[in-house]
């Protein structure tokens, strides 16, 4: 029987592409606007390029853009920052809260696994209003291994007291999360809504398209 579910926090729980792509206009806009002499477009085209190279959480990601455009300018610089800053905020996908609250009231435990670095991760989940839904976050920083490395799963369930097999991931990375969890005997399911390029078979457990399709296999949950 299901008694615990663990959560990845980004494009599962966090629309992480549409965050990034709300800061990432303004910012092209105001670099633009300040003199990078480039169409807005190519710039954006261009940082997804970057961010591909050196992972999502680049953080010298403007000063890497500006560098392959041969700019050398802090003006220019610390206008792409500031917009990006002042257009941060956090979507969480409709209903997290709804259904995190349902699973609560129904009595499962709650996890987090998540690769995000810890303040990261916390400041994500503060953002949305979802910090106190947990037992257990478990974040990179907590075993320096990232998905689908075991520790990071066995961390969690080992905080949260149950079985593996009591377990249900969800997530939306195939090799890191549904891998993740099958390798150490929990269940998992696929949030198909999360994946820019979702596979016909996920391989998953259960797949939903929306996170509240989590409670509809909820009485599957109780009774496997
Ligand atoms: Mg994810």
């Amino acid at each position: 029987m299901i008694k615990a579910v663990i959560f990845d926090i980004d494009n599962t729980l966090v629309n992480f592409l549409e965050m990034k792509k709300q800061c990432l206009q303004p910012a092209v806009r105001a670099m633009c606007t300040a003199g990078l002499s480039a169409p807005p477009k190519e710039v954006l085209d261009r940082i997804y390029e970057l961010y591909k190279k050196h992972g999502m959480e680049y953080r010298l990601i403007f000063q890497e853009l500006l560098k392959s455009y041969g700019v050398h300018d802090d003006r220019i610089l610390a206008q792409g920052i500031v917009a990006y800053r002042m257009a941060r905020s956090v979507e969480s996908y409709p209903q997290a809260h709804e259904v995190l609250s349902a699973l609560r009231n129904s009595g499962y435990k709650l996890g987090v696994v998540t690769d995000a670095p810890s303040l990261k991760a916390w400041t994500r989940l503060v953002y949305m209003k979802l910090d106190a839904m947990f037992d257990v976050v478990v974040t990179l920083d907590d075993t320096k291994t990232t998905k689908p490395h075991s520790l990071p799963f066995q961390k969690a369930i080992a905080e949260l007291g149950v079985r593996p097999a009591e377990c249900l991931m969800v997530g939306d990375m195939i090799e890191k999360d549904i891998a993740g969890a099958h390798a150490l005997g929990m269940q998992a399911c696929f949030a198909r809504y999360g994946s820019t390029n979702p596979p016909r078979h996920s391989g998953a457990d259960y797949e939903i398209n929306k996170l509240n399709e989590l409670l509809d296999i909820l009485p599957i949950l109780r009774s496997s």
